[in-house]
């Protein structure tokens, strides 16, 4: 028997965020993913941190991005601390490699140094502006300016003996058809007409985005690049930077942008701020405090399992799906290019079915953390209570004002209740049931007791557990009656209804 064996290069995908503040929801779609799609055969999820920029840097966005990655399940197989031949995994830690290949691009002719200053650039760009056109450094203008392609050799080595400042570009090639293959979005064509000579080492001697970005992924050897539709303009140059190198490219898919709810723009915080709900992960502790979805009371896996909706749809009837679940199901090439409008709704809808499959244990712990009372409660009565009322929540925060009539004396009370039950013979019903809680000794049939003593004495069934209901519970609002009774006990019961007639309503 002959035995057919499929080698499948193992896919290695990297998510690179830059540490400019905390991961915004659509960075976690993109880093959702980017491991969906490695895990489903098997390969690596690689965490780079892109932060070349260190004048955007922001304390504790790493941390930040790791921990909210980990929140939601994701732990990258190599990541900064990882040691590996791949490594290091930030790019500031990488100078000495950039320094490295910029050479291979300048000595094939790829790239070249350029002394311009800033002023002169400027210049140039008012002088094009005053003639009604756009400054670009490209093959048109580049001859003209301070580079090593319009200088003597001599004149070059001179100006970099003396340290003069200088970047070193990009050399673009000239009216060149540059066909880009996208794997959501298919073919396109871009004249090299239109780009720039992109600066690929800055002044200070460290990389830019494009350069250091594409080195790494060809170090790293990723094979697929899964990013946001926002770096689909950076395309063509990485095509051509490829090309220039003599490297293989890796498959690149660009992930449609997550909208407002209304459709209109990338959704942003403003509109999380307008819509009372937040657009990251868990709460970020920078000069301003930003409440997460972790606080907001939404599962990871409910915010796991939406956030896969967005762009993509797993199989028809597949329902409530784990992120194992998604693994096995993810199709990087059925995502859509269109973008998705954000819907709290339909989170809350994918966070409600993930509280009923979850156990009342594990959504204890995630309640007591998020809430002071809920933590000073008893964990055995608070896991019983979640178990009776969690069909009704959408979200772990909502779980507390569900249950927590069952744990404290209700406050105050709803006034559209209390009119319904502002009627003649409420102290009547107040003392029977004062008087049942001292004389029975069956509280589980409570309910029933009173009832059979409201029909003898004229009062109907509605009428008694409306009333019993909002003296117990603050408002006509609750799981079932006699349920809450056998729960708090009738000490309890006889309590609220002595505070409540000692109130004068
Ligand atoms: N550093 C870029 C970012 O912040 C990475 C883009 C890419 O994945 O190529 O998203």
């Amino acid at each position: 028997m002959i035995k057919i064996i499929f080698i499948n290069t193992l896919r290695r995908v990297r998510f690179a965020p830059s540490p400019t503040g905390p991961l915004h929801v659509g960075g976690l779609r993109t880093a959702l993913f980017n491991y969906l799609f490695a895990k489903r055969t098997g390969g690596s999820f690689i965490l780079r941190i892109e932060d070349t920029d260190k004048r955007r840097e922001v304390a504790g966005a790493e941390k930040y991005i790791i921990d909210a990655l980990n929140w939601c399940g994701i732990f990258p197989d190599e990541r900064p601390g990882t040691k590996s031949a791949f490594g290091p995994y930030r790019q500031s830690e990488r100078n000495h490699i950039y320094s490295e290949e910029i050479k291979k691009l300048i000595d094939s002719g790829h790239a070249y140094y350029a002394f311009d200053s800033e002023e002169e650039l400027a210049s140039c760009r008012s002088e094009c502006e005053k003639r009604g056109e756009t400054f670009i450094y490209n093959f048109e203008s580049r001859l003209a300016l301070k580079n090593s392609l319009s200088m003597s050799k001599g004149e070059v080595t001179g100006l970099l003996k003396e340290g003069k400042g200088h970047v070193v570009r990009f050399l673009v090639p000239k009216n060149k058809n540059i066909n880009t293959v996208d794997v959501i979005r298919g073919e396109s064509n871009i004249n090299s007409g239109l780009l720039d000579d992109k600066v690929l080492m800055k002044a200070d001697g460290t990389p830019t985005y494009h350069f250091a970005n594409v080195v790494d992924d060809h170090l790293m050897k990723i094979t697929h690049v899964i990013r946001g539709e926002e770096w689909l303009p950076s395309l063509a140059i990485h095509f051509l930077l490829y090309e220039a190198f003599g490297w293989k490219r890796p498959s690149f898919a660009h992930l449609p942008l997550i909208l407002n709810p209304n459709g209109k723009g990338k959704l942003s915080k403003r509109s999380g701020e307008k819509g009372g709900f937040p657009v990251f992960p868990i709460r970020w502790e920078g000069e301003t405090k930003l409440t997460g979805f972790k606080e907001y009371g939404i599962l990871p896996a409910g915010l796991v399992n939406y956030l896969t909706t967005l762009g993509w749809s797993p199989k028809e009837g597949s329902g409530i799906l784990s992120l194992e679940e998604l693994t096995k199901m993810f199709q990087l090439k059925s995502v859509v290019s269109g973008g998705a409008n954000f819907d709290l709704e339909k989170l809350k809808w994918f966070n409600h079915k993930h509280i009923q499959v979850a156990s009342n244990e594990f959504l204890v712990d995630k309640l007591q953390a998020l809430n002071d009372s809920a933590r000073k409660t008893e964990k055995k009565r608070l896991t019983n209570a979640v178990g009776m009322v969690k069909e009704r929540a959408n979200t772990v925060s909502e779980l507390w004002e569900l249950l927590k009539y069952l744990f404290l004396d209700p406050k105050e009370y709803d006034e559209k209740s209390l009119k319904k039950i502002k009627k003649d013979g409420l102290d009547k019903i107040c003392s029977e049931i004062i008087s049942l809680c001292e004389n029975t000794d069956d509280p589980d049939s409570f309910v029933d007791s009173l009832k059979i003593w409201g029909d003898k004495n004229g009062f109907g069934a509605g009428q008694i557990m409306m009333t019993t209901r909002t003296i117990l519970v603050g408002g006509l609002s609750g799981i079932d009656l006699q349920k809450i009774i056998s729960f708090i006990g009738l000490e309890v019961v006889s309590k609220r209804v002595v505070a409540f007639s000692k109130m004068n309503i």
